[in-house]
């Protein structure tokens, strides 16, 4: 009886879960050749069965590849989300369709800013919506199941792709076309989607949504943060040419354990010297990058196990909060 199901809000960002590809095999070109899907579009393809689930919220945001989704967005999903938290009290959750490629970097700055404890899952897919076994349509139906378990509210934002439930924080894609692309690598995910039930096997520790200090306005101008990439043989070209594009800070995506070239490091001294805020990370997608005494020494900040897309986002919401040095040092152990 549709008065009886539990109402889960649906927000639109379109990605290859919301593309109508042009042929059924088209795995690789539909960012080009396919059509993106408006969210009651994407709705209407969906099967009977997914529809007895829940009663669908459709929330048009964008219909768009996720490569063009960046901070603008990300502010604006938080506003949508909060007033959606705080008006409707029937709202069980809430269901984020988004592209696979930019996913990880929206989830874990709603995980970071959301003032909500309602369950948030964001979902998208390897293969369109109309192609032969797509897996569109059953990780809708997962995220869906995801938000309507008891057990989802107070777990932050959630990841839910390949019957796997990851925390925002921790999650990353690590393949172009693989079904399994989406791992929270290193630690595994939070929960499973099984046929029978959702399980939930362990909750995030750091801190999140509510418990964070990170409120942001829809309308936010967040402060520029780029990501230098060492490779053997760099140079300080492009970091400098982040600082004077007016980067407030500068990730460094060094490498593993956590440094950049000597060219590289003596730039960005400099930097950390003037003033701009230096995070080093490291550039392998697995493992700590620790607080050792070099970094202390030279006013740099550990991005901990943090891979560098997440530290950006970290290091923006720290800068916009006006936090100091020790504070988003702070900052890099708690969130
Ligand atoms: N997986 C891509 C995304 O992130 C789809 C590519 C595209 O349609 O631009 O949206």
């Amino acid at each position: 009886m549709a008065d009886s199901k539990l109402r889960v809000a649906v927000i639109g960002c379109g990605g290859t879960i919301s593309t109508e590809a042009a042929t059924p095999l088209d795995f690789i070109d539909y960012p080009e050749t396919g059509r993106k899907l408006e969210i009651d579009e994407v709705l209407a393809a969906l099967p009977e069965a997914v529809h007895e689930l829940a009663a669908y919220v459709p929330i048009p945001f964008r219909a768009v590849g996720s490569s063009a989704i960046g901070p603008g967005e990300w502010a604006a999903l938080a506003g949508i989300i909060d007033e959606l938290a705080a008006g409707a009290t029937d709202l069980a959750g809430v269901v984020v369709v988004h592209g696979t490629a930019t996913l990880e970097e929206s989830a874990y700055f709603l995980h970071l800013t959301l003032n909500t404890d309602l369950p948030v899952a964001f979902v998208g897919a390897q293969r369109p919506l109309n192609t032969i076994g797509t897996d569109a349509v059953v990780n809708f139906a997962a995220a869906v199941r995801t938000v309507l378990s008891p057990e989802a509210r107070g777990k932050g934002v959630m990841v839910v792709l390949n019957d796997e439930i990851h925390c925002a924080r921790d999650v990353t894609k690590t393949s172009t076309y693989r079904l399994d692309a989406f791992r929270s690598v290193g630690w595994g995910p939070i929960g499973v989607v099984d046929a029978d039930r959702v399980h939930f096997h362990r909750a995030p520790l750091r801190a999140h949504t509510a418990a964070t200090p990170f409120r942001i306005t829809a309308d936010a101008d967040l402060p520029r943060v780029d990501i230098s990439y060492s490779y053997a043989g760099a140079d300080a070209t492009a970091a400098s040419a982040f600082l004077e594009a007016g980067a407030s800070g500068i990730v460094s995506a060094g490498f593993a354990p956590g440094m950049p070239t000597p060219l590289e490091r003596r730039f960005l001294e400099q930097c950390a010297a003037s003033g701009v805020a230096v995070v080093q990370s490291s550039r392998v997608g697995s493992g700590r990058v620790a607080p050792r005494c070099y970094l202390e020494d030279k006013h740099w900040i550990a991005a901990d196990d943090l891979t560098p897309q997440k530290a950006r986002i970290l290091l923006m919401l720290a800068l916009a909060a006006k936090h100091d040095l020790a504070a988003i040092r702070a900052d890099f152990k708690l969130y």
